[in-house]
């Protein structure tokens, strides 16, 4: 049988608790699963994509069969590209929901052979997001509950040199 291959796509920035926990689900039901690291975001970022996907790939490396690329352009195109035939997106509340079914048609009418598949959130990531991360930073909050090690560091070394005072925080993930 072929292997069933997924992307999740995302802007990552940073990767959260909640992003981790998708990818971690996403691999015990895929045979493989590349998150796939928006690299041209209309989106202003707090790190640029290669700082995204070198806090991802650390974050990841516990799971043999996940892979971190970067990507830019359509999903479906870089779902094509990888061989995946799933599109893998988190769900939290109700606002999230008609942002991705719009996207999520959208993927359809562009390729009907991949599938979109949704998981939701668990409880305790329901109110979690990037941006709320990176406010909590600038505000000096502690954010180790929501963040792997290596992402609090990066964010504490990117808050001392004054960089969540940017207005990356603003964006609406
Ligand atoms: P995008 O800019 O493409 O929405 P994000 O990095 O904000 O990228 O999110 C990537 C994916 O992870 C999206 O499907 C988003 O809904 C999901 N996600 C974000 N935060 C959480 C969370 N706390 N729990 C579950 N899924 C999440």
């Amino acid at each position: 049988m072929s292997q069933r291959v997924a992307i999740y796509p995302g802007s990552f920035d940073p990767p959260t608790n909640g992003h981790l926990d998708i990818v971690e689900r996403s691999s015990r039901l895929f045979d493989k699963v590349v998150v796939a690291v928006g690299r041209n975001l209309a989106k202003k970022t707090l790190f640029d994509a290669d700082e995204r996907i070198a806090l991802m790939q650390e974050a990841c490396k516990k799971w043999g069969n996940v892979e971190v690329r970067a990507f830019d352009g359509l999903q479906v195109a870089f779902a094509k590209q990888c061989g995946a035939t799933f599109i893998i997106r988190g769900i939290r509340a109700l606002s999230d929901f008609e942002f991705e079914f719009e996207m999520g048609n959208m993927n359809r009418a562009l390729a009907p052979e991949i599938e979109m598949v949704y998981l939701m959130t668990a409880p305790e990531y329901l109110f979690l997001s990037a941006s709320r991360v990176k406010e909590l930073v600038a505000f000096d909050a502690p954010v180790d509950k929501y963040v792997p090690v290596n992402v609090a560091k990066a964010l504490k070394a990117r808050s001392g040199q004054g960089g969540l005072r940017t207005g990356a925080t603003e964006s609406n993930d």
